[in-house]
């Protein structure tokens, strides 16, 4: 965006006399969906993102019930999206069932579906009654400034914003994370090779399968239609060469695991893992996560490794939190602006600190570590799996704003 972008400094008048000017930084899922809930809450929004183009890569992500319920509540039509899922199958790399996890006793506790849906559809719904002007791309923060009224953020072309907050949604490598001096994210040691394949006769289908080796493992998830997200997950390290015929070492490590994944192989290209692999990162979860008049939301806050599937989700459920912390701001009843933030961050720490710790388990990336639970029943492990996503949902604050939300559309 060129130019100096100048904006009325913020006013002191108690906040609540007038829109409180937020920034977001970051147009992913994260600053997409706060950006939709403080619309809807009456607050002046802008997001501001480094791309170009607002355009989704990569393959497909899982919406678990607790990120369906918080779409629900931000006005996001999720209707006929994706794949409705009603069971995981995990089996070994030498055709041993380990476990059926039963999505349909989890949708029936939590009461949302569970769904994988291409990350472009899921960018698509999120922007879909979102106003575009809202939107401004080409936006790359280089720094942030906080005042004692408020926040100055710096793009790279030397113009700059001021706003009363500023909400990091900017992922992985925040600027805003750098700011409140968190530490960096660490790698697992991991990584994905992942995408979208379409394969015609998988179409409707609702069963995905994980299978798990000794050195890896693999996931084939239909994602709508007939597409299937593929994943082969194999050990990483900082100093790894990318081969020049990348198909040859997914084949060499995953041919013969199962029927479908040599189908999925016999069809991948090297231009299908272009984009790959996704190194797995984790970060330190701050104490507090920000400060003044700024926070983090997403994987700004807390990137996790995929294995649960959870990262989108738990930006969702960091937008339920924090639209709370703001409403209650608003009405008086959770102080001034930092207190507000600092309620919110200390509201979220707990359950994203568990989340991540689980998904940071080998559980999923050795045949060895998995082996007992062939020895469980499935109806304990999907119990168990309820338990954990119940319990990392905040479900009756949640319960509360779908109630809230309800009185006032009444
Ligand atoms: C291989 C893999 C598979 C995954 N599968 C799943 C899954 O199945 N289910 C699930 O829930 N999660 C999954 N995740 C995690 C999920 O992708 C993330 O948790 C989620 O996308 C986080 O969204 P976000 O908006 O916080 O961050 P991002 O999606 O990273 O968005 C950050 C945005 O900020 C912008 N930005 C960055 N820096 C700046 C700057 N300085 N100025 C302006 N803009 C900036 C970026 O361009 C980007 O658009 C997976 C992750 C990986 C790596």
């Amino acid at each position: 965006m060129p130019g100096l972008r100048r904006s009325a400094k913020p006013d002191r008048n108690a906040p609540s006399s007038r829109a409180l000017k937020v920034l977001v930084l970051g147009a992913g899922v994260g600053g997409l969906s706060i950006a939709r809930g403080l619309l809807r809450d009456g607050y002046d929004v802008t997001v501001f993102e480094q791309r170009p183009h607002l355009q989704a890569g990569g393959g497909a992500v899982t919406i678990w019930s607790n990120g369906e319920t918080v779409l629900g509540q931000l006005g996001v039509d999720m209707t006929g999206s994706g794949q409705l899922l009603s069971s995981v199958e995990v089996w070994t790399s030498s055709g041993r069932r380990l476990a059926t996890l039963d999505l349909t006793a989890i949708v029936d506790r939590l009461g949302a579906p569970v769904r994988m849906v291409p990350r472009r559809v899921l960018l698509e719904r999120l922007l879909d009654g979102l106003p575009t002007e809202r939107i401004r791309c080409n936006s790359r923060a280089v720094g942030v400034v906080t005042r004692h009224d408020g926040v100055q953020v710096e793009f790279d072309d030397g113009s700059w914003v001021e706003g009363d907050l500023l909400i990091g949604a900017d992922g992985l490598h925040s600027v805003v994370r750098d700011v409140i001096g968190a530490q960096p994210a660490e790698p697992t040691g991991w990584c994905s090779w992942q995408g979208l394949v379409t394969l015609p006769d998988i179409a409707g289908q609702h069963v995905a399968q994980v299978v798990v080796g000794e050195r890896g493992n693999l996931g084939l998830w239909p994602a709508g239609g007939s597409e299937v997200q593929w994943w082969f997950d194999l050990p990483w390290s900082p100093d790894f060469v990318r081969p020049e015929r990348p198909i040859e070492l997914i084949r060499s490590n995953f041919a013969g695991w199962s029927d479908a994944a040599d189908r999925v192989l016999a069809i991948l290209t090297d231009d299908d893992l272009a984009h790959s692999p996704y190194p797995h990162f984790r970060h330190p979860i701050p104490r507090p996560r920000g400060h003044g008049a700024l926070t983090l939301l997403g994987d700004a806050a807390h990137t996790m490794p995929p294995t649960f599937a959870q990262g989108t989700n738990q930006a969702l459920l960091d937008t339920m939190v924090l639209c709370k912390a703001m409403s209650d701001f608003r009405s008086g009843t959770n102080g001034d602006l930092p207190s507000a933030l600092r309620w919110y961050e200390k509201t979220r720490r707990p359950r994203v600190m568990a989340v991540s710790r689980v998904a940071s388990l080998q559980v999923a990336h050795g045949e060895a570590v998995l082996r007992p639970a062939a020895m469980v029943s499935d109806r304990l492990i999907t119990w168990a799996l309820t338990m954990f996503l119940r319990t990392a949902s905040h479900c009756r604050l949640s319960a509360e704003v779908s109630r809230e939300l309800g009185a006032a559309h009444r």
